[in-house]
């Protein structure tokens, strides 16, 4: 999960891409933080291919990405 400190730091978005998941190896369409099914986070730039697999993801599950922070300048 994703924390912060600073209320001002971050602003809320309803926008769809929040919604959406991005199946590795696809390429992530924004920068910031993307938590895998299974709960694990990475940071990507957008147009970085989404990673086909990461420390700790069960065997034989796909891993899918869902954007969960976006940078300011990537902001959907
Ligand atoms: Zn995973």
């Amino acid at each position: 999960m994703a924390i912060y400190k600073h209320v001002g730091v971050l602003r809320k978005s309803d926008a769809a891409d929040f919604d959406r998941f991005w199946a590795a190896p696809a390429r992530v369409e924004y920068s910031g933080i993307y938590q895998c099914e299974c709960r694990h986070e990475t940071t990507l730039r957008g147009g970085e291919p989404a990673p086909l697999s990461h420390r700790g993801h069960p065997p034989g599950v796909p891993v899918t990405w869902r954007l969960v922070v976006a940078c300011w300048e990537a902001t959907p």
